[in-house]
């Protein structure tokens, strides 16, 4: 599969600066956003740190055959971005890649950006209201830290016994071993989510044997995609509010997936019908049938596109394995039926730590609470962004911020407009230190769990990730995207502990400039 490429700068891998006002961690779409939303904010004193030798973030990790977005071009870009060229209806990860390499320059983000940086640890410092933030490649002191490392960075692999004896070629989707050449191998593949229903009909022609291994169907829908004419994309490039049009029309559709999914039960009828049918037109074989029907609602993992998969599966060459998988050997899959499946590769396509991010093992806020220690109890933060005990720690793709039906990149738009109303407001009232107060966010939190009851995400016959190990949903914001655009409105003082800027006394809390949202 052909990979966008880049040509980082020299600036990448400038020194760490001793001291900055903002720390960014990642660069995916979370950390682009944080740094063109300060550099429109007239703020120049910040720095990217990434894990890796160029940004991106998981479309930059993520280059599976067949790596695209679910969620259509001109709705998954920055709104004050929008891309013309987009080729397909729904981009391809190279594309994607390419766009956020064009925004960086264009924006010009690669001289905050520092490569090869990973964040090793983060503790804040009370005395200096500053956090130190230890990277690989030096240490920098900041005021405000932002976390923009998402809920999709470190892959996800399942505990299987023997998995450490397979002496075949085994990797994550994340992670895809380019090196290894699939063709005419036995592959295994564990898991039927987002990433393997798109990795699995483009490796399937070319393996000799593929075996997947299903733990849940997954609902598939019709993908309806399709090459953007060249006349389309004169009209995006040259007829004003074109791409905000197709941006609008995509969003109103996709928010419209709350009827079934939130409000009106009776209506998971429609997608569950559309699935079926799906199903029956792609698979003609009965018994594989049976076995890719799901039993839960549509909506309650997260729902798939795919006009390949289904169809991929119902070839002479794949097998769909059910009964689990009771252990792996050094040349082969056993399933709980005792059947020895001979592999040469596997495919973990086993997902992501989203309700245990890593960067939570990382991060030491007040009296050196780890947050990973205060979110044992579950995830949870002020407007999904901020935490009681890390003061001016913001969480990009916090808890409960995570979407079911529409673009992410909405969300972290109204994280960063919320974001610079907070250093605003720290600016011009000589605040040194905010966290939000622990009764507003245990308000707030319940509130929103009281909102997803009855939802399809928590209630829709399934076991997900969007639940944690105690059955709290902690990553999903469970109504229309524009009410917690709204809530970010503003940032207000009053809901949280503020401290003066140490030596200096607090100014009179004047309201700082609105920014428009
Ligand atoms: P995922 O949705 O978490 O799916 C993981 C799969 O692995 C599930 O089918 C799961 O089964 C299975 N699994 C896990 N442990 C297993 C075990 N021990 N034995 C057998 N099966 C096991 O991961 P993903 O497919 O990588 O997708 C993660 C997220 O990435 C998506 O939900 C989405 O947010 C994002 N993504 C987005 C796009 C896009 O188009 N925008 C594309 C790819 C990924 P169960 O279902 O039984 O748990």
């Amino acid at each position: 599969m052909s990979a966008a490429t880049s040509t980082p700068s020299a600036t990448s891998t400038l020194p760490i600066p001793s001291e900055v006002r903002v720390a960014i961690v990642g660069s995916g779409f979370s950390g682009m956003g944080v740094a063109i939303g300060l550099l429109d904010d007239g703020e120049r004193d910040f720095v990217i740190l990434e894990s890796a030798s160029d940004l991106g973030g998981t479309w930059r990790d993520n280059t599976y055959p067949g790596c695209g977005c679910d969620v259509p071009s001109h709705m998954y870009s920055f709104s004050f971005a929008p891309n013309p060229d987009w080729t397909r209806s729904f981009a391809s990860q190279p594309e994607i890649w390419k766009y956020q390499l064009d925004v960086a320059e264009r924006f010009g983000l690669r001289d905050h950006l520092r490569t090869d940086a990973e964040v090793l640890g983060a503790t804040w410092d009370a005395a200096t209201q500053r956090w130190t933030v230890e990277t690989a490649r030096g240490t920098v002191r900041a005021q405000f830290l932002v976390s923009g490392t998402g809920p999709l960075c470190e892959p996800r692999y399942p505990e299987i016994p023997g998995m450490e004896t397979f002496q075949g070629t085994a990797f994550h989707s994340a992670r895809w071993d380019h090196d290894y050449d699939l063709k005419g191998k036995r592959v295994a593949v564990i898991g039927t989510g987002a990433s393997a229903i798109q990795f699995v009909p483009a490796i399937q022609p070319d393996v000799a044997k593929l075996t997947l291994f299903q733990r849940t169907p997954a609902w598939v829908l019709p993908r309806p995609d399709r090459p953007i004419s060249g006349v389309e994309r004169f009209v995006f490039r040259h007829v004003p509010f074109a791409t905000r049009a197709a941006r609008l029309s995509i969003y109103v559709r996709n928010e419209l997936f709350l009827l079934p999914f939130r409000y009106v039960r009776a209506l998971r009828r429609l997608p569950h019908r559309i699935g079926l049918q799906h199903l029956e037109r792609q698979v003609k074989d009965p018994v594989l049938r049976e076995k890719l029907t799901p039993t839960y609602d549509v909506g309650c993992k997260r729902t798939l596109l795919s006009n390949t998969y289904l169809k991929s599966l119902d070839q002479p060459n794949a097998d769909v394995v059910t009964s689990g998988i009771r252990e792996i050997r050094a040349h082969s899959v056993v399933d709980q039926d005792g059947v020895e499946h001979e592999v040469d590769a596997i495919v973990y396509g086993t997902g992501f730590h989203v309700t245990d991010q890593p960067i939570a093992d990382r991060v030491r806020g007040r009296d050196g609470l780890l947050l990973a220690d205060k979110w044992a109890p579950g995830m949870e933060a002020h407007k999904g962004t901020t935490v009681p005990g890390f003061p001016n720690l913001f969480m990009m793709v916090g808890p409960n911020t995570g979407l079911g039906h529409n673009s992410i990149i909405y969300m972290i738009e109204s994280q960063v407009h919320y974001l610079i109303q907070a250093l605003r407001t720290a600016h011009h009232q000589r605040i040194g230190a905010l966290e939000p107060r622990q009764e507003v966010v245990d308000a707030e939190n319940e509130a929103i769990q009281k909102r997803l009851q009855g939802t399809v995400w928590n209630d829709g016959g399934c076991a997900s990730w969007y639940l944690d190990e105690r059955g709290r949903n902690t990553t999903l914001w469970p109504d229309f995207t524009f009410l917690y655009r709204r809530e970010l409105r503003t940032f207000d003082p009053a809901e949280h502990v503020v401290t003066p800027q140490v030596g200096r006394p607090a100014a009179s809390p004047a309201a700082p400039e609105a920014i428009p949202a």
